[in-house]
């Protein structure tokens, strides 16, 4: 038996002004989109933006639903609502953000597990990795330069 350690690379910054312009500009498009969103039930409303190769953006937000398997993530709606509307364009970013009706979120939301899953299949859909970009309400912000950064072991249409 051996061990094996998979390692990481996130970039850490202060805050979205130490962003570089492309990456505060998707950032500050998720965090329109806030307003759309749908969360009667968790009162916690995501946003997501997502930039095409063709410098396209695309939002999304969390769409619940009372059955509440049937809801929908923000990243979900957005990278379908993407690729409806060009299916033939790569993706280069996806920004991420929240607000909680609870609480200040003072720290980088981060996509679920599902939504992981989805942004992978868009890279090895377009074989183009896509950056994820997080931020809460305020503080830190985190970037990766793939998804497969948040899904260490991922499936894949390679498994298959
Ligand atoms: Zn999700």
């Amino acid at each position: 038996m051996q061990e094996k350690e998979i390692k990481f690379t996130v970039q850490v910054y202060k805050g979205a002004d130490e962003l570089s312009a492309e990456d505060a500009a998707l950032v500050a498009k998720a965090k329109g989109a806030l307003v759309n969103a749908y969360a009667p039930y968790s009162n916690f409303k995501v946003g997501a933006a997502v930039l095409l190769s063709n410098g396209e953006v695309v939002t999304g937000t969390n769409q619940e639903n009372a059955s509440f398997p049937v809801g929908i993530c923000a990243e979900g709606t957005a990278l379908s609502t993407a690729s409806s509307l060009y299916p033939d364009t790569a993706i280069e970013a996806i920004a991420v953000t929240a607000k909680s009706g609870n609480h200040v979120l003072n720290k980088p939301v981060a996509p679920c597990g599902v939504c992981r899953q989805r942004i992978l299949e868009y890279e090895t859909r377009y074989k183009h990795d896509i950056k994820v970009i997080m931020i809460g309400e305020e503080g830190e912000v985190y970037k990766v330069s793939t998804v497969k950064d948040l899904l260490p072991l991922f499936f894949s249409n390679s498994d298959l």
